[in-house]
């Protein structure tokens, strides 16, 4: 047993539904086993006598929270982040197709996969929901580099078979995938090599309606529904109504399916479930091309138990839209904060937090400091399906935590210094935090990551 002693916040459930899901404990103790698994999280005027007399670290000035889940990020656009463009299709085109073909490269691909999870542990983030590239051999290195970190990581070699330059769309040809058959058995074997490989989750992982055929999709959807159905659950994520445009170019290429909406398309191909995650959801059936029986969207993926991923500074960066979140909370809809990056212009959830705050007072509401936090790993762990695994500091659970420095900056430590109560100490955190809040990042219960 080892305790850790700090400033602890975790959450049992969404704040907004209940203040009481926010546990904040101003002078507590995380205790954990020599496994790495979470014993209790305590006060420390009740932690037994002889627990304090076991290791005890001392981060009592300091944050312990649950490792950030990034619900939505993609390692092989590692080196696209912050490259300029217009809307999402002319970013595409200019920038990360052309850097996700780099990871064709073997050697070149383990390198950055390493370096894409060392950020990842900088910035406190301990999952995420993973796209890596077209390259079967790319998601088999990040594969084996979240193995050696130990690392609960989501992942997914991208499925992409339409879009291509002969048929007038903007994806270099040899990037796309040969044929729904090749695609069908890279995706198999690396099931086979990596989900449920120690802490390894396997994804399944089309790109988005408009680099799929449906034969694409429909193969995709099979196999989420098979491996599930033989008891060997796998995930699945894609890109959800990002753009306007993007809606409309689905609607039109699925046209046979008759499709309420752009998520019935997905759904008619058997994705949308428990463990399916969708990225940005800004132009859903009740904003956009709302028609006859349009506005059920949300409504589906509450039923479904699917999942959202709200990306803030990558819809702001391409303007794509503002993410109604204050919708998806009435909704009932499972809601983690994603960095998106290299649409997203940072790995630290402490800045995508900052701009969810943005993208929330920009539709006249509110998103208060725990709720933040919330979203950043609890909220992230539901929208995933693993919050009986990580994202909160329940008993049996996987001990991945992060300690946060609320002095780590000039600017932070006078502002918390100041700052009313531990709440407001909290939002300025989240407001003024980013890499260099982060003290020190811990992997069932190993220190993995440490600023020096
Ligand atoms: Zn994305």
């Amino acid at each position: 047993m080892k305790a850790y002693r700090g400033i602890v916040l975790h959450f049992t459930g969404d704040p907004a539904a209940d203040p009481a899901n926010a546990r904040l404990l101003d002078d507590g103790a995380l205790v954990v086993t020599d496994e790495g698994l979470v014993d209790r999280v305590t006060p420390w005027a009740e932690l037994p006598g002889r627990l304090r007399d076991e290791a005890v670290q001392d981060y009592r000035d300091d944050l312990i929270l649950p490792g950030f889940v990034d619900a939505h990020v993609h390692s092989g656009q590692i080196d696209a982040i912050a490259s300029p463009g217009g809307d999402l299709r002319d970013w595409l085109e200019r920038h990360v197709y052309p850097a996700e073909r780099r990871f064709a490269d073997e050697e070149y691909a383990r390198q950055a996969a390493g370096d894409f999870l060392d950020r990842l542990l900088a910035a406190g983030t301990t999952t995420a929901c993973v796209h890596t590239t077209t390259f079967a051999s790319s998601t088999g290195a990040f594969f084996a580099a979240a193995h050696e970190r130990d690392l609960r990581m989501v992942a997914g070699k991208v499925l992409m078979d339409a879009g291509g330059h002969a048929e007038g769309g903007p994806v270099p040809d040899d990037y796309l995938d040969p044929s729904v058959q090749q695609a069908e058995q890279d995706c198999r074997e690396l099931i086979d090599a990596w989900h449920g490989k120690g802490r390894c989750l396997y994804a399944i992982t089309p790109r988005f309606g408009p680099t799929s055929t449906l034969e694409l999709l429909r193969m995709a959807g099979r196999l989420f529904q098979e491996y599930a159905d033989r008891g060997q659950p796998v995930w699945a994520q894609s890109h959800l109504a990002e753009t306007k445009d993007e809606v409309d170019t689905v609607l039109e290429r699925f046209a046979a399916l008759t499709p309420r909406s752009y998520l019935d398309v997905y759904d008619k191909c058997g994705l949308v479930g428990p463990r399916s995650v969708w990225a940005h959801c800004l132009w859903p059936d009740d904003v956009y091309r709302t028609s006859a029986g349009g506005g059920q969207d949300w409504q589906v993926l509450k039923a479904r138990q699917a999942g959202v991923a709200f990306c803030p500074t990558s819809n702001l960066f391409l303007g794509s839209g503002l993410f109604p979140l204050e919708r998806t909370r009435r909704a009932g809809v499972r809601v983690g904060l994603g960095t998106d990056v290299g649409a997203g212009t940072s790995f630290s959830m402490l800045e995508t937090m900052n701009e969810a705050y943005k993208v929330m007072a920009l539709q006249g509401d509110h998103l208060p400091a725990l709720r933040g936090f919330y979203l950043a790993t609890r909220g992230g762990a539901e929208a995933l399906c693993l919050e009986d695994r990580i994202g909160g500091f329940q008993p049996g659970g996987e001990a991945d935590f992060v300690v946060l420095d609320f002095a780590a900056t000039p600017v932070l430590e006078r502002r918390t210094g100041t700052a009313g109560d531990l709440v407001e100490r909290l939002f300025a955190l989240a407001m003024l935090g980013d890499e260099r809040a982060v003290k020190a990042t811990y992997v069932m219960g190993r220190r993995t990551w440490e600023n020096t």
